[in-house]
């Protein structure tokens, strides 16, 4: 890939990477931050970690992520998941924490706590599984995305999706890079392809069970941001990058229970989607900012106030795969969701409407 504004050298890094460690190992922490995006910082610690309870709390400085007053600062990590390092290999990790307050409650940003409890109350009577379709945007130093013309655009959409060629793909590297590094990881991904826009792509996550999910798509999203960083490419997860006759980027969310994946799955489907187009309004608050900009009803879309649902339709809000009907049983899509949405929210809302809420 062809770029003057590539800042890391990652062939000078390898000599460095090899280099044994005196036992320890390293693992970065990795958190949500106050504006839909990830941070993290690295630690040393004593040995080879084996279980997350080996892991220890740590904190950050919540002012400077929008995630607390300069006066109160202190925000607490608190590990939830660890993951195999892709980035500095060996016994080193990646750990996905949540983020609590000094007084005990949950931070602003912590979506994973209410997904956790709806879970702990749910899922081992109904195993809820779900597969997220990532979709996303590369963009150059410029912020334009990759490989367009400059101040220009590129030819019409037609060739793009699953293209294969040059100038029909653009960062092919970047994504084989991030999909060797979620495998290294242990993360769940199960396939990826180039989008209808082009340098746009998607991964899919899944299928994994409960919040599950949530650990292992935001980690992804880490890895993507980080391997891209080593090519000097941006990645956005805008819905509508680009306003006009250009494709938005979703994260179609495909669940299915205990129920919908057993005999008579369809009746389970089918009494989901009522409960569903009870609370098109309370989904929509969750599933992503600027969702409006994508979801005219064009471009494989929806409508984004009235809820739809159909066998094989790809503009409705739910749609049932084919061989899902055919076979009657299986799972849905709900194809609502925005790229940048947090799949907290929107695995914990689904679990909500299907089951019921929690009072208190
Ligand atoms: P699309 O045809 O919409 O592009 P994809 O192949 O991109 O579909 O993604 C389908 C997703 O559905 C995958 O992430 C896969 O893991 C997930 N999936 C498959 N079976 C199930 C299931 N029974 N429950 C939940 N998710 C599933
Ligand atoms: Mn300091
Ligand atoms: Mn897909
Ligand atoms: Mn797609
Ligand atoms: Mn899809």
């Amino acid at each position: 890939m062809a770029s003057s504004t590539i800042i890391s050298n990652t062939a000078n890094l390898e000599k460095y990477l090899k280099l044994p460690q005196g036992g320890k190992i390293t693992a970065e922490y990795v958190w949500i931050d106050g504006s839909n995006g990830v941070r993290s910082k690295s630690r040393t610690l004593s040995k080879k970690v084996t279980s997350v309870k080996d892991l220890p709390e740590w904190n950050f400085d919540g002012s400077s992520t929008g995630q607390a007053p300069g006066d109160n600062s202190d925000v607490y990590l608190r590990p939830v998941a660890f993951y195999p390092d892709p980035l500095r290999l060996g016994d080193n990790i990646l750990v996905m924490c949540e983020t609590w307050m000094a007084d005990g409650s949950p931070n602003t940003y912590n979506f994973r706590h209410d997904a956790a409890e709806l879970f702990n109350k749910y899922q081992s009577e109904h195993d809820f599984w779900f597969g997220l379709e990532q979709e996303y945007t590369m963009l150059g130093f410029d912020g334009w995305p990759y490989g367009w013309p400059k101040d220009g655009f590129p030819a019409p959409q037609g060739p793009y999706y699953c293209g294969v060629g040059t100038g029909k793909v653009f960062c092919r590297d970047i994504v084989d890079a991030h999909y060797k590094a979620c495998l290294y990881a242990g993360i769940n991904i199960s396939g990826t392809n180039a989008e209808v826009m082009p340098a746009q792509w998607e991964y899919q996550v899944g299928p994994c069970s409960g919040i599950d999910l949530g650990d292992q798509l935001w980690m992804s999203r880490f890895l993507l941001h980080r391997v891209a960083e080593e090519f000097g490419v941006k990645v956005t997860f805008a819905p509508k990058p680009i306003p006009g006759d250009w494709n938005g980027a979703g994260l179609h969310t495909n669940v299915s229970t205990n129920e919908t994946r057993g005999e008579n799955g369809m009746k389970a489907i089918e009494a989901a989607m009522e409960k569903l187009s009870q609370r098109q309004a309370e989904h929509m608050s969750v599933y992503g900012e600027d969702n409006q900009a994508r979801m005219t009803g064009k471009h494989e879309t929806a409508s984004y106030d009235k809820f739809t649902w159909g066998v094989a339709n790809r503009g409705s809000s739910v749609r049932i795969p084919r061989a899902v009907a055919a076979e009657g049983k299986g799972y849905f899509e709900d194809r609502r969701p925005a790229s940048n949405a947090d799949p907290y929210q929107i695995t914990g809302i689904i679990v909500e409407t299907m089951c019921g809420k929690i009072e208190g």
